[in-house]
């Protein structure tokens, strides 16, 4: 019976900083119909690095494949019925490779590393002012540990292979998003070395005005241009899937790639956020709220990012978001996990904090790389305030929930700030809104509605319908008519504003500490 409904399928790539999934998409109903995911390994191999192997994140894309289209042959589906494949990945998360022999130079630099903060305090000091706006007029960004221009510069200053793949003109830079591209297309052997404008503007090289790299970016960087890849639309062919015949996945050879955003960008298109003043939030490793500001990019006076939020097509105009990007959300709940032990795994923390349901006064600043927006404070670090001989672990895993909370809440606050028209309910996807305390406690501390999809893929269906689009496959979500079918889950605010409002004070002030407890 399935086989008479289905249409054409749509497929995507969705490497995150915590998993990898491939996921394939009935493109009449959007319906999800078989997917796969692996965990990926992070390494911490000093205080403040955060490394992930290259080869493990292409091979967890290669497994994803091959178990996905194992799962479609048992449910009797067709594979040669998915038409498109589109990639969307974690940003500004930094690669550098030998194009001759295809092998990485050194690990992915992840994009909450903190190792290039001496490199930042650098750059900031011989710019003039010492200010770090200094580039956000062409970037829409602060000079920061974040994108990934520091990353390389690190890279070609301190690690040698690195810096004589340069010299010999061997080197090539991507992002997740080039780095599996130029695989998959045949990587040493014609591989596509290509990136998409969302990912792109997320490197401090793009210009986001004229959407090309910049000569003078590269320069202030120092970073040689032809080591870039070609910038290219969202949605768009880039190259056919080229998969030695050997590997299970083989029968996905030939399907184009013809879809590529940046993981946030893909969860505004999967949202269906197209409209001037739309806004979703992501909670997944962080927490990245974005307002879609149509044509025009808009600069922040309230520490809020500038971005490319898509390009549909090579002859489409871009669309600019402003965006609120708070670096560690679900890696509190990894680092309760791990580090603390205090609870087995993530579903696991839910339960430990209803079992108290208030944090009893204890704040929770998890500020492990910093703080990111509003605040763009680089020497940060993580507190715990408020404790008494009462507190318990139960305690501190509400606080930690409460954390993410209070953060979207300044972000929020700022975005509504920057735009004069305040959001009215909150679109939320990731995989923390599996969490329904959490979204209980974000309504509250927001005082507005939350609103979550009941298909909570969001990011890998934007990326899909990107590369449906590019192939002349709409997915039925691209049609506005269609929108009213989308089932979702509402959650009310039901404290009073008053308690709120009190809650959020103290978050503010243990904020404050975070940032000068060294002074
Ligand atoms: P990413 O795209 O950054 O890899 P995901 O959207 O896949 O992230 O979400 C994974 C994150 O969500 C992890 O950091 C995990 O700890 C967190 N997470 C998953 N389930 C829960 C849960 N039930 N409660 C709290 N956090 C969760």
């Amino acid at each position: 019976s399935h086989r008479i409904m289905l249409g054409p399928l749509v497929a995507a790539i969705d490497q995150g900083t915590s998993s990898t999934r491939f996921l394939v998409f009935n493109s009449k109903t959007a319906e999800l119909l078989s997917h796969h995911q692996v965990e990926i390994k992070q390494s911490f191999p000093k205080e403040g690095w955060v490394e992930e192997d290259p080869k493990e994140i292409l091979q967890s894309v290669y497994e994803c494949m091959e178990r996905t289209c194992e799962k479609l042959t048992q449910l009797n589906i067709d594979i040669s019925n998915i038409k498109a494949i589109g990639v969307t990945n974690q940003r500004e998360t930094t690669l550098v490779w030998d194009k001759e022999t295809g092998e990485p130079l050194y690990n992915a630099i992840v994009w909450l590393d903190l190792r290039t903060q001496s490199t930042v305090e650098r750059l900031i000091n011989k710019t003039p002012g010492r200010n770090k706006n200094h580039l956000k007029h062409k970037t829409g960004l602060p000079i920061s540990t974040y994108f990934s221009a520091v990353k390389l510069r690190w890279l070609m200053d301190n690690v040698n292979e690195v810096h004589e793949a340069v010299v010999s003109h061997r080197a090539m830079f991507g992002t997740v998003d080039s780095w599996l591209i130029w695989c998959l297309t045949g990587g040493k052997s014609g591989g596509v070395h290509c990136t998409d404008v969302t990912n792109a503007s997320r490197t401090m090289l793009f210009n986001i005005h004229t959407m090309d790299w910049d000569p003078e970016l590269c320069k202030y960087f120092g970073i040689p241009m032809e080591i870039l890849p070609r910038v290219r639309s969202s949605s768009e062919i880039y190259g056919l899937m080229k998969i030695c015949s050997s590997r299970k996945s083989g029968a996905l050879s030939g399907i184009p790639i013809s879809g590529c955003l940046g993981d946030q960008s893909a969860a505004l298109v999967g949202q269906m956020c197209f409209q001037d003043g739309q806004a979703k939030n992501t909670y997944g490793t962080g927490c990245f709220l974005l307002r879609n500001t149509g044509a025009k990019p808009v600069m922040s006076d309230h520490g809020l990012l500038t971005t490319v939020a898509y390009k549909l097509g090579r002859d489409k105009p871009a669309c600019y978001a402003l965006e609120g990007s708070v670096a560690i959300a679900g890696a509190v709940v990894r680092w309760l996990q791990d580090n603390l032990g205090i609870i087995g795994s993530s579903e696991e923390l839910e339960k430990l904090a209803a079992s108290v349901g208030t944090s009893y006064g204890c704040y929770f600043v998890p500020a492990f790389s910093g703080l990111y927006a509003p605040y763009w404070e680089p020497s940060a670090r993580g507190i715990i305030c408020g404790l008494t001989q009462f507190t318990n672990k139960s305690h501190l895993a509400f606080a930690a929930l409460e954390a993410v909370c209070f953060q979207t809440r300044e972000i929020l606050d700022a975005m509504n700030q920057d735009s004069g028209i305040p959001l009215t309910q909150l679109q939320v996807d990731g995989g923390m809104t599996s969490n329904r305390l959490l979204m209980q406690l974000q309504a509250d501390i927001l005082c507005i509605p939350v609103v979550k999809p009941s298909m909570p893929e969001t990011t890998a269906l934007g990326a899909a319908m990107a590369a449906g689009a590019a192939e002349g496959v709409s997915v039925w979500s691209l049609n506005p008519e269609d929108l009213s079918e989308v089932t979702s889950e509402k959650f009310e605010p039901q404290i009073n504003p008053e308690e709120s409002e009190f809650r959020y004070a103290r978050w503010k002030k243990a904020v404050e500490k975070s940032m000068n407890w060294e002074t």
